[in-house]
């Protein structure tokens, strides 16, 4: 397995060599490690707001808003990043509605998607005053608007249609398939925006849909538009006016030479459909997570031990599925580099974490020269890595730095093990 070629480093131009050291920005990364230890994940202000630029320039001249989809990387001060930015989020949950506030989100750029919203979680978003609620299945529609009434309101909402169309991403983050859980058939979706409509607590306010994740054609997206904005005809010549139509998130980045379009080049394919068919003049939304945060990070880990074997060789880490759990949920690539390149032959290893679990890898048949007390950096993980850390075998999560120029800002410090015990209690 060949070691990504320099330039092409995911997560450049603000990821670099210079000379033989890894620096992101203006910080070198060896110098981090050594003030906060390993594993620390570590991101890019500069790689955020330019990934969110490249959605801004692809909707310029639009009324148009972007929804941040914070279970992406939902760390207070990435969220405040894309807050200061006017960015909206996307959640799914009460806690993430918390964390969006306290982070400075305006309510009204808040949508709340997800197919298990709870009551209290209903309430809260009421009370807070959100944007609108994504709703996935007809049930949801009776008992927001039961909810809704309950507090004396109307709850805006969107119905989150299934466009039926094949994303071609890992089976376990494609959405838009008739088998998947999320969003409301094709075929009933007319029916549900009749009852939608009809409910007094509701008020039906847009359209959303969202197909999978880590796209990396145009096609399906193409695909996913022509059918809804056939759903978007058929609502407004029958039921009611949509206000907006939201086209979901799920655009990928680079983590082993892929080459998703970008936001901005895809957007103006999509608006020209649009405007072709007559809808230019909507409200549009979009729900991006990957996109903007998955190239701005990257996670640093110390190489404990080597261990040659007959069939593998093995470079044990600090860092461990617990910390990044793609590569043992999804069998997902990440990029795995040197912070400092060594002068000598490399050897194929499989990178592996000390979790006692087979599934606890990192990265397979990685050729690296590389010894004990070497530091490593995981590429690509921004999105889906962090947020999704557990305390498995009892690590604590990583902490966390926000680089911004030559200043990096520890924005989470390391877990405790007292942090993990906190609200346990023994018996008797
Ligand atoms: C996860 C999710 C997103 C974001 O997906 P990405 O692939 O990270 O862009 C957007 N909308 C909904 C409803 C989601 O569940």
């Amino acid at each position: 397995m060949t070691q990504p070629h320099v330039s092409s480093l995911p997560g450049a131009p603000q990821l670099a060599r210079r000379g033989h050291e890894l620096w992101l920005e203006g910080c070198r990364l060896a110098d981090l490690a050594k003030v906060h230890g390993t594993p620390l994940f570590v991101y890019s202000k500069a790689s955020m707001r330019s990934a969110l630029a490249a959605y801004q320039r692809g909707f310029a001249g639009r009324q148009a808003t972007i929804h941040y989809a914070m279970k992406a990387n939902s760390s207070l001060a990435v969220l405040q990043v894309f807050a200061s930015a006017g960015c909206g989020f996307d959640i799914v949950s009460g806690g993430e509605l918390r964390r969006a506030l306290t982070a400075g989100a305006d309510p009204a750029k808040i949508i709340f998607s997800g197919v298990g919203k709870t009551r209290a979680e209903m309430r809260q978003a009421l009370q807070a005053g959100i944007g609108c609620f994504n709703v996935e299945s007809e049930s949801e529609l009776e008992v927001l608007s039961e909810v809704a009434q309950g507090l004396g309101l109307r709850a805006p909402v969107s119905i989150r249609v299934n466009p039926n169309v094949d994303a071609k991403t890992h089976p376990y983050i494609s959405t838009g398939l008739k088998d998947n859980k999320f969003g409301v058939a094709h075929e009933r979706t007319l029916a549900a925006y009749r009852r939608a409509a009809s409910l007094p607590g509701l008020k039906v306010v847009g359209i959303d849909c969202h197909i999978g994740s880590q796209i990396t054609e145009t096609g399906p997206y193409l695909d996913a538009m022509d059918r809804v904005l056939e759903l978007v005809e058929a609502i407004e010549s029958q039921v009611t006016r949509l206000a907006h139509i939201d086209f979901g998130g799920g655009l990928g980045i680079n983590y082993k030479g892929d080459t998703p379009p970008e936001a901005d080049a895809l957007w103006q394919q999509l608006l020209a459909k649009l405007d072709a068919r007559g809808f230019g003049d909507r409200h549009l939304m979009v729900e991006p997570g990957r996109s903007l945060v998955g190239n701005a990070g990257l996670c640093i880990t110390e190489v404990q031990y080597l261990k040659p074997g007959e069939q593998k060789n093995f470079c044990i880490v600090d860092a461990a599925m617990n910390d990044l759990p793609r590569p043992a949920m999804y069998e997902a690539f990440h990029a795995i580099v040197p912070l400092t390149e060594r002068q000598a032959a490399s050897t194929v290893y499989d990178v592996v974490g000390p979790v006692c679990e087979s599934g606890d890898w990192l990265g397979r048949d990685r050729a690296l020269a590389v010894q004990p007390g070497d530091l490593l950096a995981v590429l690509s993980a921004g999105a889906y890595c962090m947020s999704m850390a557990s305390n498995y075998n009892t690590r604590g999560r990583p902490a966390e730095v926000l680089v911004d120029g030559e200043q990096a800002h520890l924005i989470r410090e390391r877990e405790t093990v007292e942090d993990q015990m906190r609200g346990e209690r023994l018996v008797g």
